[in-house]
């Protein structure tokens, strides 16, 4: 494992320098969305600026130009995943989106009474589209719990599968708890009882190094904003056999082979899956964002978190009245916590007066708010530009912070 040169990497943040109700901004909500290399924002510059055209339509060299770029990052993407095809990588806004397309999708195949697994630790963007199709279909969910820990029962979600079983969903890593699931076990014991899995990777993609091939997801799913690269753009990695069988989710250009009031045939993969006009400016700049991520190497990114994480995690458990939520062994990214009874809202306040973001609030975890008997936490999340020095003035900031309470 390499030592990075942080202060190297900070300067390709200018966001980082600047100032926050006057105080030197420390950036801890990267679990919501990271910032952005000024790599990253020169190519979406660059994009606009030379090669804007729209993609898939035109034999003009503008259009080929874009069009190349696009697909350019397929093949990026397909090769930082590890999918055996650029079928078989499908551009989305993001995470959400990725989890409705093949609910809505994958879906149309369910039928009154099949059971869908998911986990109390889910985002709701793994939990809301399947309840539309609950509604729609009938279908059932059921619900793994988790350890005081923060980690999934495992005995419990085998215990769930059953012939009625047509899918299990769940987390990389969860956004409140940093619990990093044992996915490929997970799914390996899924796809031992014949059931595919959808794995929710908004989490995971940023820490951790992802090969599809080797979890054997059978959908992968992430978002760009939260690993480095430009917002509204995601990925849906899917097992090109789903894929081909699957009906489209939406209806549009470039999704199409031929049109007629008779009938239309569809594109192929993954065409099929890509009505309208895509985002091909931030989809172009995300290879940017993937060499950034390369350059620095993954192991060595997650390695900085960890260590960030730990040292902030135990400086933290000096503080009396500190509850940490999610203390799993096997952790990433993220520290949930409450101190005594203090509103997570007002101590949130108070950190960003000191320049401090973090996250406050349920993160759009309800369920797992609802597991612990607490509305919300405060939550500080990491990425590779921060430092130790940060760790301290967010260490410090909340302890005086806590003495007003
Ligand atoms: N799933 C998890 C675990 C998340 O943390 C998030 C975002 O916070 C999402 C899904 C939704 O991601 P997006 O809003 O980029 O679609």
């Amino acid at each position: 494992m390499e030592s990075l040169d942080i202060q190297k990497i900070r300067e390709e943040f200018p966001i980082l320098s600047r100032e926050v109700n006057g105080k030197p901004l420390v950036y801890f909500d990267n679990a919501a969305t990271s910032q952005t290399p000024m790599r990253v924002v020169d190519a979406v510059l660059h994009n606009y600026t030379h090669t804007k055209a729209n993609v898939h339509r035109g034999v003009h060299t503008l259009s080929q130009e874009a069009t190349d770029l696009q697909e350019e990052a397929r093949r990026r993407v397909r090769d930082y995943i590890n999918a055996e095809s650029i079928e078989e990588v499908i551009f989305t806004r993001g995470t959400t989106e990725g989890i409705n397309l093949v609910a809505a999708s994958f879906g149309e195949r369910f039928r009154e009474g099949d059971e869908i697994i998911l986990t109390v630790m889910e985002h709701h963007a793994n939990i809301v589209p399947w309840q539309l199709l609950q509604r729609h279909k009938g279908i059932k969910i059921r619900v793994v719990d988790i350890n005081d820990r923060g980690e999934l029962n495992l005995d419990q979600y085998r215990s769930l599968f059953n012939d009625r079983t047509v899918m299990a969903s769940f987390a990389h890593v969860s956004n409140v708890l940093g619990t990093i699931n044992p996915v490929k076990e997970m799914i390996a014991y899924a796809h031992a009882k014949g059931v595919p899995v959808l794995v929710d990777g908004a989490q995971g993609a940023p820490h951790l190094s992802i090969d599809v091939r080797d979890f054997d997801a059978d959908f992968y799913v992430f978002s760009s904003h939260k690993m480095y690269g430009p917002a509204g753009i995601g990925v849906l990695y899917g097992k090109k056999k789903w894929l081909e069988e699957m009906p489209p989710y939406q209806g549009g250009g470039e999704m199409i082979e031929h049109v007629s009031f008779n009938g239309t045939t569809f594109a192929s993969l993954p065409f099929k899956f890509e009505a309208g006009t895509p985002d091909f400016i931030d989809i172009a700049a995300f290879v940017k964002a993937l060499d950034f991520i390369k350059e620095y190497d993954i192991r060595n990114i997650a390695s900085h978190e960890e260590a960030l994480m730990r040292y902030t995690t135990e400086k933290m458990l000096e503080i009396p009245g500190m509850r940490i939520f999610g203390t799993a062994p096997h952790k990433c990214g993220v520290i949930s916590f409450l101190v005594n009874d203090i509103h997570p809202y007002d101590l949130g306040l108070l950190l960003d007066k000191t320049g401090v973001a973090v996250r406050t609030g349920h993160h759009c975890a309800q369920p797992l708010m609802e597991r612990f008997g607490i509305p919300g936490t405060i939550r500080a999340s990491f990425a590779v530009y921060n430092t130790f020095e940060e760790c301290d003035i967010f260490i410090n900031n909340l302890k005086r912070l806590i003495t007003f309470f």
